[in-house]
């Protein structure tokens, strides 16, 4: 008798990512019913096997699971492209704009990340945000797989305005507190919500931006409630200043003494990292996130993440933020990945095609804590896929021998608008380019009104006469 199955996915040059490859099978299917995923296999053995209400037909199509981005803050993208080829990013370009994003237009922002990012293929965004009221909900009602971090720091109100380059922060333990309250709060509402699709991180922002005790604290809530702490480490020479005035100490030896460096933790961006600091995270067994665009735009660093997989550690692939990398789309990612390393090195072998593939996918699943549940297509393993059109321009010809050209062709020439269809948790967000459970035109909209209304406040505040944009404005530049 035929097993039931909600969608059969068929014809696919399928890259299941088991293994430790890529996980090829040409004519492949794959069994969806409910959330999961009930098969893979070959199709004549899956179309015999099963009965389907759907079909999705991938002939001349690769499928693949849906890509990981682990590192975003979406309500940025408000902001796109406001703060590029500066010095002192944050402070001369991002801060003015930032202290202008209110809560509808931090929301607006998210949307508009949101759709950009599965429109490329994201199917998991670990997002990174003050946790306002209509965050999670956004992802809740999208229906995209979300692990969200609420940001936690005792930076005073008003932040980092009045503080000047070579001073320590101010740090202010109430607003830490208050901060500290509203992200176990959230975690209380969120983790684990929507049938498992939402999860929550703790998001120490830095090890700069917390005290010590607050440090130890959210540890503590982390290790009591098994919460990943999801933070920024050594992330850029202000930090490590900030660490040796404050602890004497440079940002991973004081993370390894206080008990931070463990599987517990996702560090991002690793900028200031030296090899051996970068090995040292690694063997403890925490796992780093690269945002080589984000980075590479913002401080000109392609932090060590080749050091950090040589030495054992987990590397996921993440965005970061529209401001800095303008864009949220893990197909940029790998390539940047791949081309920026490669180029460090001197040698075209380092990180191959594959994978920057697998750090998107499953190697991302798992340094993100959710490698039993997604990163790979495979029996009982959450049903989120994407299905790549190939018999476009920049990927064709396909070749299958002696050479088969698909994986570099995805890394270095697609640019995710060939994703064609986005499954999550089984269940179909996007159909040929239509976005099913959002409306993309009044999201884009509300984001141009939201955006309008902060460039009207930026320009009216004087704070603005410290952007070091207004420079090539003047000249005719931008
Ligand atoms: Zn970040």
């Amino acid at each position: 008798m035929a097993r039931r199955a909600d969608y059969l996915v068929v014809h696919a040059h399928l890259f299941t990512m088991e293994g430790t490859g890529v996980g090829y099978l040409a004519d492949g299917a794959v069994a969806v019913r409910g959330d999961r995923i009930a098969e893979v296999g070959p199709t004549s053995r899956l179309r015999s096997e099963f009965d389907a209400d759907g079909i999705l037909d991938a002939c001349g199509c690769a499928v693949l699971p849906g890509l990981i981005d682990a590192h975003m803050h979406t309500p940025l993208a408000i902001v796109r492209g406001v703060a590029q080829d500066v010095a002192h990013w944050m402070q001369k370009a991002l801060a003015p704009y930032s202290r202008h994003i209110n809560p509808a237009a931090a929301l607006a922002g998210t949307r508009l990340n949101v759709v950009e990012a599965l429109k490329a293929g994201t199917t998991t965004m670990v997002d990174y945000a003050t946790p306002l009221p209509g965050w999670a909900e956004i992802y809740d009602q999208i229906g995209v797989r979300a692990r969200l971090t609420p940001t936690i720091n005792a930076l005073p109100p008003g932040g980092m305005a009045g503080w000047k380059l070579g001073d320590l922060y101010p740090l202010d333990p109430a607003a830490g507190e208050a901060a500290l309250d509203a992200a176990a709060a959230f975690a209380a509402g969120w983790h684990e919500a929507a049938d498992g699709r939402i999860t929550v991180m703790l998001g120490p922002q830095a090890p700069d931006m917390l005290s010590r005790e607050q440090l130890l604290q959210v540890k503590d809530i982390a290790q009591r409630q098994g919460l990943m702490i999801h933070m920024h480490v050594a992330q850029g020479d202000r930090e490590i200043d900030q660490m040796l005035q404050r602890y004497g100490q440079r940002t991973p030896a004081f993370l390894d003494d206080l008990g931070y460096l463990d599987d517990q933790l996702l560090a991002v961006h690793l900028t200031e990292a030296t090899a051996r600091e970068a090995e040292l995270v690694a063997q403890r067994g925490a796992r780093m996130v690269l945002c080589s665009g984000s980075i590479g735009i913002i401080d000109g660093i392609v932090p060590p993440a080749h050091t950090f997989r040589s030495a054992g550690g987990l590397v996921a692939l993440g965005s970061d933020q529209a401001s800095g990398n303008n864009c949220s789309n893990i197909f940029n990612e790998m390539k940047l990945t791949a081309l920026f390393n490669k180029i460090t090195f001197r040698d075209p072998t380092i990180m191959p095609a594959w994978e920057v593939l697998r750090m998107s996918t499953i190697e991302g699943a798992r340094a993100v804590g959710l490698g039993d549940t997604i990163g790979s297509l495979a029996a009982g393993k959450q049903a989120d896929l994407i299905v790549i059109d190939l018999e476009v321009p920049q990927l064709s010809p396909v070749l299958q021998t002696p050479i088969r050209n698909i994986v570099p062709n995805l890394v270095y020439a697609a640019s995710g608008h060939e994703v064609r269809d986005v499954m999550v948790a089984g269940r179909l967000l996007m159909r040929d380019r239509q976005l099913l459970t959002v409306d993309e035109p009044a999201v884009l909209a509300e984001a141009r009104l939201q955006a309008e209304a902060i460039a009207g406040r930026v320009a009216a505040d004087p704070v603005h006469a410290q952007l070091a944009l207004l420079e090539p404005m003047a000249a005719g530049q931008l």
